[in-house]
């Protein structure tokens, strides 16, 4: 981060423009959002920024600006949209102390104005350090439309009355008391007027002093399969307003980071072969946590209910009384397979699909071999790395043609995703030629798509 964003108080204090022109303007348009006292140097002013200053807005000084000018002032807009003249003027301002920024000259610049999102006393300011100033006006026209435009007024509000709302308990209490005001009751008041917000306000403190605190409860939330797009947006909201999230090893820091800041991080990793918390042990863990009123969000990769011991942790929950819900996620296979193309069903093709394990609690998983052996059959292979010989015997001794197209795709979704395009035959093989280290699919019967555009591909496209 070369520049780091700070908001100054300008209330009161002296800031100097050196400009009369386009630049000057779109300036002095912003500040005059502010209570600074602004000082405007220009031998020939545009219109408006004479009737600001017959307005008594701002002080107009109609010649060019001098040594001496930028005394006391904290900030200084060098304006004039010439080289010279902005060297010039800047050198004075620095001189006499003042933070200088130069129109359309980053270099020299010690400060940069953001673009900014005005729902004053909420702002929003976004910078890209002059990278890319296309991005800061889509994310602006973005934020813009998605902030609504009471906003401001609601935090204005909202402000005047936190003293009384501190009456509420600190933590869970409070925030759902303000989450209620900000995005239920709150924009619903304010078709009504002010008025309306503040009775708004003092009602809903008088229901939330009188409710009893929220009991926990658990959400048992799919991940995805890494790529934190791939969220849903329930699943996003969940971890919004977790007080503590429990999760698997898979889940990718991407995604916990998206957690609501307060909210304590559990690694309940059972993935893998390192050290790992057992199954009763993750059980007591999410019900001790709901017991203490908390909202637990259970975070498991892909889609919660494949192979994912949900039912355990469910029956833990119900027989300690704790209510629960499910956040259905995007599963391994369904990423796998969009990385290589294909579907996973196909007219005249296949007219089902399988999610296998490739083992179980017991060792190598045992399935109807018979069946996956026919000539068109589709299965998406889950946990199946050490089980790909295991896999190859049973299928071939059912008759399955060696020659069947079997694609491994590890960590499908995430930035380091590798596809593996092998047979029946190879497979054991190319599995140890690859040497995998992530979590892997295995897709039997599929090869990808032929001519395929590679992600990387595409960026090129895009940049060329
Ligand atoms: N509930 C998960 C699966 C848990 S079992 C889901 O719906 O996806 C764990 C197995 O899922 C891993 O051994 C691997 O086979 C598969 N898996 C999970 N994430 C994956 C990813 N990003 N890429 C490939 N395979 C993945």
């Amino acid at each position: 981060m070369q520049h780091f964003p700070i908001f100054v108080a300008l209330s009161g204090r002296r800031v100097v423009l050196s400009g009369g022109g386009d630049a000057a303007l779109a300036k002095l348009r912003l500040l005059l959002k502010t209570n600074a006292h602004l000082t405007v140097f220009a031998t020939d002013p545009a219109p408006e920024i004479a009737d600001w200053a017959t307005a008594g807005r701002l002080d107009l000084q109609r010649r060019a600006m001098q040594s001496g000018d930028a005394i006391g002032a904290v900030l200084f807009y060098a304006a004039d949209e010439d080289a010279v003249a902005d060297a010039r003027t800047s050198a004075i301002a620095r001189a006499e102390g003042a933070l200088i920024n130069i129109v359309d000259n980053l270099e020299d610049s010690q400060f940069i104005t953001p673009a900014i999102v005005d729902r004053d006393p909420v702002t929003v300011a976004i910078g890209t350090e002059g990278a890319a100033p296309v991005l800061a006006r889509a994310i602006k026209a973005d934020l813009e439309a998605r902030l609504p435009v009471g906003l401001g007024t609601l935090a204005r509000i909202g402000k005047a009355f936190r003293k009384v709302a501190d009456a509420l308990p600190m933590g869970r209490k409070r925030r759902d008391f303000w989450a209620d005001y900000y995005f239920r009751d709150g924009p619903r008041a304010l078709d009504q007027g002010e008025d309306a917000v503040a009775e708004t306000l003092d009602r809903l403190l008088d229901r939330h002093l009188t409710i009893e605190a929220r009991p926990g409860h658990v959400a048992f939330v799919g991940a995805g399969p890494g790529d934190p797009e791939l969220l849903t947006l329930k699943a996003r909201r969940a971890l919004d307003e977790a007080d503590v999230v429990i999760h698997d090893r898979l889940i990718s820091p991407e995604i916990l980071e998206l957690a609501r800041r307060e909210a304590v991080l559990v690694d309940a990793g059972k993935e893998g072969f390192g050290p790992s918390m057992s199954q009763d042990e993750i059980n007591a863990l999410i019900v001790r946590h709901a017991r203490t009123g908390a909202q637990v969000v259970r975070l498991k990769g892909g889609d919660a209910t494949i192979f994912g011991r949900l039912d355990e942790e469910i029956d833990a929950c119900a027989e300690a009384d704790v209510t629960w819900h499910i956040v259905p996620g995007i599963t391994a296979a369904s990423a796998a397979v969009a990385s290589i193309g294909q579907s996973l069903t196909r007219r005249d093709r296949n007219a089902s699909v399988r999610f296998l394990t490739g083992h179980d609690m017991k060792g190598f998983a045992d399935h109807d071999w018979k069946t996956l052996a026919r000539s068109g059959e589709v299965a998406a292979i889950y946990m199946g790395k050490k089980a790909a010989r295991f896999i190859q015997g049973r299928l071939i001794m059912h008759g399955a043609d060696p020659a069947t197209p079997v694609t491994v795709i590890e960590n499908a979704s995430r930035a380091d995703q590798r596809v593996i395009a092998s047979t029946l035959a190879s497979l054991p093989a190319d599995l140890t030629a690859a040497g995998l280290s992530g979590p892997a699919l295995t897709l039997y019967g599929l090869a990808p798509r032929a001519a395929m555009a590679t992600l990387s591909e595409i960026k090129q496209q895009e940049f060329a």
